[in-house]
């Protein structure tokens, strides 16, 4: 799958909470709310028209690795990504601990 990756270097706004995102070419959710939009079909191909809003709905850790889940608003399609170095740890913690309080009632 990682043939089809491509690299695309870009800063941009981040449309729900409104922080300023540097783009290092892999990041593809705000650092800050975690949310992203859902503008790929494949991971940095920016070829997806839908452009709705995906929401972090999901948190899990696989080999060590931490991955969100993000649901699109508009179409309900579901991506895991990584999480990124400099995502906000409390905006993670949140999440999980959201997460958390579902899965007890
Ligand atoms: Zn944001
Ligand atoms: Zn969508």
């Amino acid at each position: 799958m990682t043939k089809n990756f491509t690299k695309t270097v870009e800063n941009f706004i981040c449309i729900v909470c409104g922080y300023c995102v540097n783009g290092n070419g892999y990041t593809n959710h705000c650092p800050h709310c975690l949310s992203c939009v859902h503008v790929d079909i494949l991971p940095g191909d920016r070829a997806c028209s839908c452009q709705g809003i995906m929401d972090p709905v999901g948190f899990e850790i696989r080999n060590g690795k931490e991955y969100i889940l993000h649901r699109c608003r508009k179409c309900g399609f579901e991506r895991k990504n990584r999480v990124a170095p400099n995502d906000s740890r409390e905006a993670i913690y949140t999440l999980s601990a959201s997460l958390e309080i579902k899965k007890s009632y």
